[in-house]
């Protein structure tokens, strides 16, 4: 399994790929770790294997399910979040997940539910997602997101695999400016020059991070600047051009909270126009 994602993380990523090539994956995993650790880019991966269709390591990276899955369009990959911004997921959710989680995949052979806070459901959520994943279809696969696996039940813990993130390490104020810098290059470069699936990749492992609004808006902002300073020295200035129109749309796309897994997606299909 790719996980290049999970930068750090080695151990994790050498257990997952394990159990990928062995007895295949869990049908319900608890990914913690603080924000900014890479949970949510090690769910998709994690959903991408489950639905990807190539030969050999999966996930593959190539095939139409991943794809779908990369770019946050596959019908059976669902994301619950809580009923407002900052509320937890509340019981009557899981029930409408439960009773969702009954209808059959669209597409794929399986249906993958993302859950986020999960540890921040009360207790009666908690159980109702328990019965879920004790007598949930077998199809059904559950990705619970928490900031610390400690506020999920006993028994909700029993029933799935902890994968425990550890935090990248915080950088401090001159190194966040040349990370910045680091991955603006490295985007405008594949903006530039690369092929519609390398750009998918490059665009989602640099911007698919949980970032805060100002921060992702600044990284945006260079992405910008490096991108009108490579149209000036003469390289490809179609692509540069067109790849300026589009950070400077999704710039402002950035500050209503938008994502940047979604941002990674349009920029993708903005190029490419897949979508
Ligand atoms: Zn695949």
């Amino acid at each position: 399994m790719d996980l290049s994602p999970l930068s750090g993380n080695e151990r994790l990523k050498d257990r997952l790929s394990r159990q990928e090539r062995g007895r295949g994956l869990s049908h319900a995993y608890i990914i913690s770790g603080p924000a900014g650790s890479g949970r949510h880019g090690l769910a998709r991966q994690l959903a991408a294997a489950m639905l990807c269709t190539g030969q050999g390591e999966r996930p593959c990276g190539r095939c139409g399910p991943c794809l779908k899955v990369l770019k946050g369009v596959h019908p059976d990959v669902s994301t619950v979040t809580g009923p407002e911004e900052g509320k937890p997921i509340t019981v009557d959710q899981v029930r409408a997940l439960r009773a969702d989680a009954y209808i059959r995949p669209n597409e794929g052979e399986r249906k993958v539910y993302l859950l986020e806070g999960a540890d921040r459901m009360n207790a009666s959520a908690q159980n109702a997602m328990l019965k879920l994943l004790e007598e949930g279809p077998p199809y059904a696969a559950f990705l619970l997101i928490a900031g610390n696996a400690g506020g999920l039940l006993q028994t909700v813990r029993s029933r799935c695999e902890e994968l425990t993130l550890t935090p990248a390490v915080e950088p401090v104020n001159g190194e966040r400016d040349q990370e910045r810098r680091a991955l603006a290059e490295k985007l405008a470069a594949a903006l530039e020059k690369s092929g519609e699936l390398e750009l998918l990749e490059t665009s989602v492992a640099v911007l698919d991070v949980k970032r805060s609004r100002e921060e992702l808006s600044a990284l945006l902002d260079e992405l910008a600047d490096q991108l009108t300073a490579r149209a000036a020295r003469g390289g490809d200035r179609r692509r540069l051009l067109r790849g300026l129109e589009l950070v400077k749309k999704l710039r402002g796309a950035a500050m209503l909270n938008v994502n940047g897994g979604q941002i990674a997606g349009w920029l993708c299909a903005g190029m490419f126009g897949t979508l």
